[in-house]
């Protein structure tokens, strides 16, 4: 009796040592989450996309990532700040302005955030319904236009435009804040006469809008679009090309900004280090995630769009490519 009891005691003392062994194995395990937008966008595809090369390799480094839906550039650089997000996508003109500290960011510049890489362009995409009467931006007063969530990075866009053409909430018959993913029904349901969508194409969103009734994707242009450009420097002319859509074979002209992927220095160098590895490492297949994807190349998606300073981890894997001195 007495020698069971005691070899119970060893056997537990033996697996509570096994435990305590492992556990540094489990400490070493991290977990990265990514910011990205809404399920019908591109940046969703963005995050699960470098996610999906990151976790190809877990054995090795001992990282895993995740990528929820978020409320899109704005909510993704307020998750980093608070350290609820380590990395997200957020739009060329949205980083340059949390650097800066401008446009909605006026509680003070994010000097803490770093540039990782640039992705896809994203034109402004005015999409309206066939009988809205809408055939360009211009015509957007007195219409019903989803302006876009607050936490979106539409809506930070639609702020300067709005400004620009001197126009306020109360111009529009209504203003509407919904999520990009709730916009394309509310469209079709005829809610809304046209919704605002600063994204890559083709998306699923723009997709969803233009195959369940007759809608048109309708040009930005104007003086107020032009003084946007020449005044701010992330603001380039862009056009989308026809035949995308059902119904849109024409190009339409606009102008955009681009995805970027970014970090802040509060997230180790390793990490982003092995982060920016697996999606260089395995290029070719990550550009074969979505079509937005297909004419990237090494070269402009670590210098274009870049406001922040580069990651240190991602600058140390550039430069052991040779892309940076
Ligand atoms: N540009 C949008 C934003 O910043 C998101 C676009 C997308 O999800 O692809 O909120």
């Amino acid at each position: 009796m007495k020698r069971h009891v005691f070899s119970t005691a060893a056997f537990s003392g033996a697996f509570i040592a096994a435990a305590t062994f492992a556990s540094p194995a489990v400490a070493q395990e991290r977990y990265i989450t990514i910011g990205t937008g809404g399920q019908t966008g591109v940046y969703y595809v963005v995050g699960q996309s470098v996610c999906r090369m990151v976790n190809r390799g877990s054995d090795e480094h001992n990282i895993r990532c995740n990528a929820p839906s978020t409320g899109g550039s704005v909510a993704n650089v307020n998750g980093m700040k608070s350290g609820e997000l380590d990395m997200g996508v957020v739009q060329s003109d949205v980083q340059y302005r949390a650097y800066h500290g401008e446009s909605n960011f006026e509680e003070g510049a994010w000097e803490d955030m770093r540039a990782v890489f640039t992705m896809h362009g994203e034109p402004l995409t005015v999409v309206a319904r066939a009988d809205s009467g809408i055939e360009d931006i211009s015509d957007f007063p007195g219409k019903r236009v989803n302006i876009g969530n607050p936490g979106s990075g539409q809506r930070n866009t639609m702020d300067v435009v709005m400004d620009a053409f001197g126009w306020d909430e109360d111009t529009f018959a209504l203003a509407s804040q919904l999520d990009a993913a709730e916009q394309a029904a509310a469209l079709s349901d005829n809610n809304i006469d046209a919704m605002v969508y600063v994204v890559g194409h083709p998306n699923g969103s723009i997709q969803e809008a233009t195959t369940t009734i007759d809608a048109r994707l309708v040009s930005v242009t104007g003086e107020e679009i032009d003084g946007l450009i020449e005044e701010y420097p992330y603001y380039t002319r862009s056009v989308i090309p026809g035949g995308l859509y059902r119904g849109n074979d024409e190009d339409v002209e606009t102008f955009g900004v681009a995805a970027t992927f970014v970090s802040s220095t509060a997230v180790d160098e390793d990490i982003v280090y092995e982060t920016v590895k697996a999606v260089f490492e395995n290029f070719d297949r990550f550009k074969r995630l979505h079509p937005a994807f297909e004419n990237l190349n090494e070269e402009d998606m670590i210098s274009d769009g870049l406001t922040a300073p580069l990651h240190d981890g991602a600058a140390r894997y550039y430069r052991e490519r040779g892309w940076i001195e």
